[in-house]
């Protein structure tokens, strides 16, 4: 049997489509900013592509941009200012950060009423008890992207393989609230495989390229890999099963992967996500959505 491919991309236009009608019920444009420090070339296309959504989805999207050799005390002050823009309803700031800035500091100088990446303690505290909040958007991407397959949360089994601050834990958190018997994995757990295989939703967030292998898998299982690898001709060995991946690696010089075995475990698993075209389009659209909340929860 092979499974079902959940298709991010579908899933991110009803959201976005969601986020425009919104936007009409509002009858103002919301105001996001997108801060970005230095000139990280991720970061660069991140930033870019944020503000860029957001514009075409109606809001008042934008960019700011400081040079590398910002100080803390200087983005604190632009962080301030954001807070007191009353023409700005979300404001999140690009990580990784320079080194000379402490970014946990930063992440709590942000109004939490604006923190639209869900990063700030207060929200991180209300997710966790299960009271209204900004999510953080990948893993509340996931949880749109498990419920497009119209599969039951409640009851099942869900395994979240990571716990960074970013992913893992708020997807776990998500998911509890939502009744479902929440393992947490991470680098110390004891046979992972073992873990996994009692699963009926499996979320991978790792950073490791095909750590996920079908053994691990149970039949008919939903399986969400968050994880984006990319992989150059030295991993070819990796790849070599799969032959999509190594048609792209060889035409390209470079694949990218997620931390999901995807040819071998689609033969298992109900319902896979794609990488990419799976979980990378939510997260945008999910910031998106999280600022509108935003704009209607401020004027409440
Ligand atoms: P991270 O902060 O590096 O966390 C990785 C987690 O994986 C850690 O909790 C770590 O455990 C765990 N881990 C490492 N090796 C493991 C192993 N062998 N078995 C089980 N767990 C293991 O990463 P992240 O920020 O959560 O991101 C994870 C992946 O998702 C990355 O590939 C990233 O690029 C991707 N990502 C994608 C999106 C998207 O929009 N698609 C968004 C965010 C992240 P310890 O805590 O014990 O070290």
């Amino acid at each position: 049997m092979s499974a079902r491919l959940i298709d991010g991309k579908a899933v991110a236009k009803t959201i976005e489509a969601e986020v425009a009608d919104a936007i009409s019920r509002l009858g103002f444009a919301p105001g996001l900013v997108a801060v970005r420090v230095g000139n990280d070339p991720a970061s660069e296309v991140y930033v870019r592509s944020k503000a860029r959504k957001a514009r075409e989805l109606g809001l008042n999207g934008d960019e700011l941009i400081l040079p590398e050799s910002t100080s803390e005390s200087e983005l604190l002050a632009h962080i301030d200012r954001l807070n007191h823009d009353d023409a700005i309803d979300g404001i999140l700031v690009q990580l990784p950060l320079p080194g000379q800035i402490d970014s946990k500091k930063v992440i709590d100088a942000i109004d939490p009423a604006k923190d639209v990446d869900g990063f700030h303690p207060i929200n991180v505290g209300k997710l966790h008890l299960g009271r209204p909040t900004l999510a953080p958007c990948t893993p509340a991407g996931v949880i749109r992207l498990i419920e497009s397959t119209g599969a039951t949360i409640a009851g099942s089994n869900a395994v979240v393989i990571g716990r960074s601050d970013i992913v893992g834990k708020p997807m776990g958190a998500l998911l509890l609230q939502r009744s479902a018997t929440v393992t947490i994995a991470h680098s110390r757990t004891r046979d992972l495989a073992a873990v996994v295989k009692g699963a009926d939703i499996v979320v991978a967030a790792v950073g490791k390229p095909l750590l996920v292998t079908a053994d691990m898998i149970k039949p008919g299982a939903i399986v969400i890999d968050v994880g984006m690898n990319r992989l150059d001709a030295s991993n070819s060995a990796l790849v070599a099963h799969d032959d999509e991946k190594s048609r792209l690696l060889a035409k390209n010089g470079t694949v990218l992967v997620g931390d999901v075995d995807f040819s071998r475990v689609r033969e298992v698993a109900g319902w896979i996500t794609p990488v990419p075209g799976g979980v990378g389009p939510m997260t945008i659209a999910m910031l998106m959505r999280n600022t509108v909340t935003a704009a209607e929860w401020r004027r409440r």
